[in-house]
């Protein structure tokens, strides 16, 4: 079979199997990202989640004999439930970001390339094939700016003017010669809303990303938030949107072609106070499909603590007092305690000096500390 009618099969077969997006380019070297890596670097700005080797993500080489092109994909994604919670008065909810709604986007999009590799193999027997997503060694974004699936806007998320920047990419590296696609002008202009809605400052400039100071990152992290990001958070859980929200690319933007991806509202939007006493099974049952829950439940619940002391909601004294003093976590607790100030009252002020006689880990000791000076 010639490679230009195989191309054009898998630009069929794509949209059999729930791909939104495909576009194609070459196994060539990634030498602008490549640069870029090393300037984040060399400037701490990476978020240290992704392949420490930079030859490896920028060189698909590396990772398949002999590769001939890379297939990009993109799979839209919803940007509002279609099942809203009702707001009870009082009652506090966190969120997740939405590209933690619904089934974990690596599963789906690992389906779909696998369904494409099949695809290929039947096609083209002896193909060389290496799929990834996320995780894999490649930047996701890199491969379909290059591929002509979007532009990379000033907010570090790859653009498609037909579903905004809502959509989850993945790719496949492949032996076989596809003829590339053209990439996609930059369509940003003069635009910078993206940087202005940036809580943290972490989009130093448009298309450069401090991990560091990315909320999106900091939910992810297991330690301490430093202090100067945690009235940043809010109530965001998991993840952070303001970015991609603020773009006007993205107003209208809502897709629900895949069931799969579509949000439980009691899970995107959980209620706060639960949270706090789930047990690891617990937590895995109800979030643990969500790529939201890959770093466990004390990440989470750490958040939902800060999310509390956001709202400074006085009903959750009572577990934010029963976290202090029984959680085996200084993280938790030290949060919890930094929280306990922070919403004030006696019984928080209280807990907390009896927290202070009997605490023997030094960090949970200064996050006492923090929370009563709030009284001072
Ligand atoms: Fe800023 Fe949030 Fe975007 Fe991170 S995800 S760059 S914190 S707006
Ligand atoms: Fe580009 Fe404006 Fe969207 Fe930022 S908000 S990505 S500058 S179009």
């Amino acid at each position: 079979m010639d490679i230009k009618t195989l191309k054009e099969e898998v630009i069929a077969y794509s949209k059999e199997i729930g791909i939104d997006k495909i576009g194609f380019t070459t196994a060539d070297t990634f030498t602008e990202l490549k640069n870029r890596l090393i300037r984040q670097q060399e400037l701490s700005y990476q978020s240290g989640f992704e392949e420490p080797d930079i030859e490896k993500r920028a060189t698909p080489s590396l990772l398949l004999e002999e590769p001939r092109s890379i297939i990009s994909i993109a799979v839209a994604y919803p940007s509002k439930m279609k099942n809203r919670v009702e707001s009870k008065q009082g009652e506090r909810r966190g969120i997740f970001s939405r590209a933690s709604w619904g089934l974990d986007y690596h599963h789906v999009l690992n389906d779909r390339l696998k369904k494409l590799e099949e695809f290929l193999a039947t096609k083209m027997p002896g193909a060389r094939l290496k799929s990834m997503v996320d995780t894999g060694e490649l930047s996701d974004r890199a491969v379909a700016e290059r591929a002509g699936i979007g532009w990379s806007g000033k907010n570090c998320s790859i653009i498609t003017p037909e579903f905004g920047s809502y959509v989850y990419l993945g790719e496949m590296i492949t032996s076989i010669p596809f003829e590339p696609d053209t990439p996609m002008e930059d369509q940003c202009g003069s635009c910078t809303k993206c940087l202005d809605a940036c809580p943290t400052g972490a989009l130093v400039q448009g298309g450069q990303i401090n991990a560091q100071s990315c909320i999106s990152f900091l939910t992810q992290t297991k330690t301490f938030i430093p202090d100067e990001f945690r009235d940043k958070i809010g109530n965001r859980i998991y993840g952070c949107d303001s970015c991609q929200t603020a773009c006007p690319v993205n107003k209208g933007k809502n897709f629900h072609f895949h069931d799969e991806l579509e949000a439980q509202s009691e899970v995107a939007k959980p209620l706060l106070k639960p949270i706090l006493k789930l047990s690891n099974r617990e937590f895995k049952t109800k979030f643990g499909y969500v790529s939201g829950a890959w770093r466990g439940k004390k990440p989470i619940q750490r958040n939902a603590i800060i999310a509390l002391a956001h709202f400074k909601d006085e009903t959750a004294i009572p577990d934010l007092v029963d976290v202090l003093e029984n959680e085996a976590s200084p993280v938790s607790r030290g949060t919890a305690a930094w929280a306990l100030g922070k919403i004030g009252g006696e019984t928080a002020f209280a807990a907390l000096k009896k927290a202070q006689e009997h605490e023997i880990d030094l960090e949970v000791q200064n996050e006492i500390e923090k929370g009563l000076r709030f009284y001072s």
